[in-house]
C-alpha cells in the first residue's frame, strides 16, 4: 500500500522511530506500509521488553512453574506418582532459543516493510535530526517509543537486588526468594518461583497487594497465593540488605523481622525510559515521573516529535502500545485521523490462579454510577473435584442498575485471561446483563458461570 501524501524529500526519512519494542515496530512497519520512508534504532533488544524481558518469557516461566501443580493434580485422575525433576538450564536454553526466534521475526517484519534499522543508541540532535553510530540523519518526524525500565528505591543494600530484567537470566534457580512489590510483576513472579519449588516470600508496603484491582480479586488472590505456601508479608518494608559470606542475603525489615534468601527481586514499578536520548536538545515536556506528555495524536510539545507506549505512561500494556502505534501510523501516513480508545481495556495478571479483568472495579462503579448490582460466584472448578486441589475460582459481574449495562467483569481462576478476552468484546459492544442472561452457556466450563448468575449478592 502506498498512500502517503505530503512527502517532504528534504529529509533522509519521513519517520525515525527510537526503540523497537511492541509500539515502535508496529508504528515503523505500518508507516512504511503506508508509503513512508522509515528508519528505526535500538541499542538493546529487538522486540523490546515484551519479547525479551516481559510478557513472552514471563508466560513461558508461568507455564514451566505450573507443571508442579499439574503433576500433583494428575494423581487424583489416576496418574501414578513419578514426578520428573525440573532442570532450570534446559528451560533457560529453550526459552532463550524461542526469544532469539522472535527477535528474528521482528527483524524480518522491519526488513520486509523496507524499514532501515540501525543497531545503536539514537540521540535527538534537534527537532529533525538524530545522531546514531557517529552519523547524523535527518527526518521529518521522530517517534519516541523507548518504553520503560524497572525502578528500585535506594536504601542500604539496594545494590544487591535484582529486577525482572535479571530474573529471566538467573544462572541458578534460587532456593529462597524475596519479592518486593505488590503489582503485576510481583504476584506473577511469586507464583513462578513458588511453582518452581523455591521458598517464596512477598513483601508489600500496604495492607493488601494489587491496589487498583477489584477488592474481591485482591482478597481471593491473597488467599490462593497463601495456599500455595507463598509467605505474604503485608504492611512490610525492607530496611536493609546485607550480603553474607556464603553469597546469600540477610534482609532486615523496618517492622523488626529478618530473612535469609538467595535472591531479592524488586518489582516496584517501571519508569519511562527517557535518559540519554537527547531530550535536552528539544522542547519535549515531561510529567514529574519522566513520562512524555502527548496529545491525543501522540504529538509532544515539539511539533515534529511524537511518543507512544510505556514512555508516555498511560497504560503500560503491550496491546495498548500496539493500538497506539496503529492509530499513529494511520493518522500520520494514511491521512485517516484515528484516536486511541482507552475505555474498557481488558487485562490479565498471570499469577496462579490468573486474574482477568475488564471495566470498573466495584469501588469505581459505586463512585461513578451509584446504584449497582454485583453478581458473584465463588466455586471449586470441576477439575478439582478429582484433583483434590482446594483452589477456588471467583467470577464477578458489576451492573449499572439504571441501564442494566455491564460495567465491570472480574475473574480469578484457570485461564481467566483467555475467558475475559471474550467477555471484553461484549463489554466493548455495550452488553447489558439481559444480554448475558440471554446467552446460552457452554457446559461444562467455568466460563458458563458468566451467563448463569441470576441473583445479585446483597451488599
Ligand atoms: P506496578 O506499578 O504494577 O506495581 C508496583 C508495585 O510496587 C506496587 O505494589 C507499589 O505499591 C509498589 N511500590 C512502588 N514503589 C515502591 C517503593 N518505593 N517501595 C515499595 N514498594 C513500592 O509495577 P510492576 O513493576 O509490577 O509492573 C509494571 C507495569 O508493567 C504494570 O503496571 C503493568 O502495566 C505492566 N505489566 C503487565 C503485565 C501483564 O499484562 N500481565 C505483567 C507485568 C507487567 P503501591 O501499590 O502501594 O503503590
Amino acid at each position: 500500500m502506498s498512500v502517503m501524501k505530503n512527502v517532504d524529500n528534504q529529509y533522509d526519512y519521513d519517520l525515525f522511530v527510537i526503540g523497537v519494542g511492541s509500539g515502535g515496530v508496529r508504528a515503523a512497519r505500518m508507516s512504511a506500509n503506508y508509503g513512508a520512508r522509515v528508519a528505526t534504532a535500538e541499542d538493546k533488544f529487538m522486540g523490546g521488553t515484551c519479547v525479551n524481558v516481559g510478557c513472552v518469557p514471563k508466560k513461558l516461566m508461568v507455564y514451566a512453574s505450573h507443571f508442579s501443580e499439574d503433576y500433583e493434580n494428575a494423581e487424583g485422575f489416576g496418574w501414578q506418582k513419578s514426578r520428573p525433576k525440573f532442570h532450570w538450564p534446559t528451560f533457560l536454553e529453550n526459552k532463550n532459543t524461542e526469544i532469539k526466534r522472535l527477535n528474528g521475526i521482528y527483524q524480518g517484519l522491519l526488513d520486509n516493510a523496507g524499514v532501515t534499522h540501525f543497531d545503536g543508541r539514537a540521540r535527538i540532535v534537534d527537532a529533525h535530526h538524530i545522531s546514531i553510530n557517529n552519523k547524523v540523519v535527518s527526518t521529518e518526524k521522530i517517534l519516541i517509543a523507548t518504553g520503560g525500565w524497572p525502578t528500585v528505591p535506594v536504601f542500604p543494600g539496594s545494590e544487591h537486588v535484582i529486577t525482572s530484567n535479571e530474573a529471566f537470566f538467573l544462572k541458578d534457580l534460587p532456593k529462597r526468594t524475596l519479592i518486593v512489590g505488590g503489582g503485576y510483576i510481583a504476584v506473577e513472579f511469586a507464583g513462578i518461583f513458588a511453582g518452581l519449588g523455591a521458598e517464596t516470600h512477598l513483601s508489600y508496603r500496604g495492607p493488601l497487594f494489587l491496589r487498583n484491582f477489584d477488592q474481591d480479586i485482591r482478597e481471593i488472590v491473597a488467599e490462593e497465593l497463601a495456599k500455595k505456601h507463598i509467605d505474604l508479608r503485608f504492611n512490610s518494608n525492607v530496611a536493609s540488605i546485607e550480603k553474607n559470606e556464603d553469597g546469600c542475603f540477610h534482609v532486615k525489615f523496618k517492622e523488626g523481622d529478618e530473612l535469609e534468601v538467595d535472591v531479592v527481586m524488586y518489582a516496584t514499578g517501571r519508569a519511562p525510559a527517557v535518559d540519554d536520548i537527547g531530550l535536552e536538545n528539544v522542547n519535549v515536556k515531561l510529567r514529574k515521573n519522566g513520562a512524555i506528555i502527548v496529545d491525543d495524536a501522540f504529538r509532544t510539545s515539539e511539533p515534529s516529535i511524537f511518543a507512544l507506549g510505556d514512555v508516555t505512561d498511560k497504560i503500560q500494556l503491550t496491546p495498548v502500545a500496539i493500538k497506539e502505534a496503529m492509530a499513529f501510523a494511520q493518522t500520520q501516513f494514511l491521512d485517516q485521523p484515528h484516536r486511541m480508545d482507552y475505555d474498557d481495556i481488558a487485562t490479565a495478571v498471570f499469577c496462579q490462579p490468573n486474574i482477568g479483568t475488564v471495566g470498573l472495579t466495584e469501588a469505581e462503579a459505586r463512585d461513578q454510577y451509584g446504584d449497582i448490582d454485583i453478581y458473584r460466584s465463588k466455586f471449586r472448578a470441576m477439575k478439582h473435584t478429582l484433583s483434590g486441589s482446594d483452589e477456588l475460582s471467583m467470577m464477578e459481574i458489576i451492573v449499572d442498575r439504571a441501564s442494566d449495562k455491564v460495567i465491570g467483569v472480574h475473574m480469578v481462576g484457570a485461564e481467566a485471561g483467555e475467558i475475559i478476552q471474550g467477555i471484553a468484546i461484549a463489554i466493548k459492544a455495550g452488553a447489558t446483563k439481559a444480554v448475558f442472561d440471554a446467552t446460552v452457556g457452554i457446559h461444562p466450563t467455568s466460563a458458563e458461570e458468566f451467563v448463569t448468575m441470576r441473583d445479585p449478592v446483597s451488599v
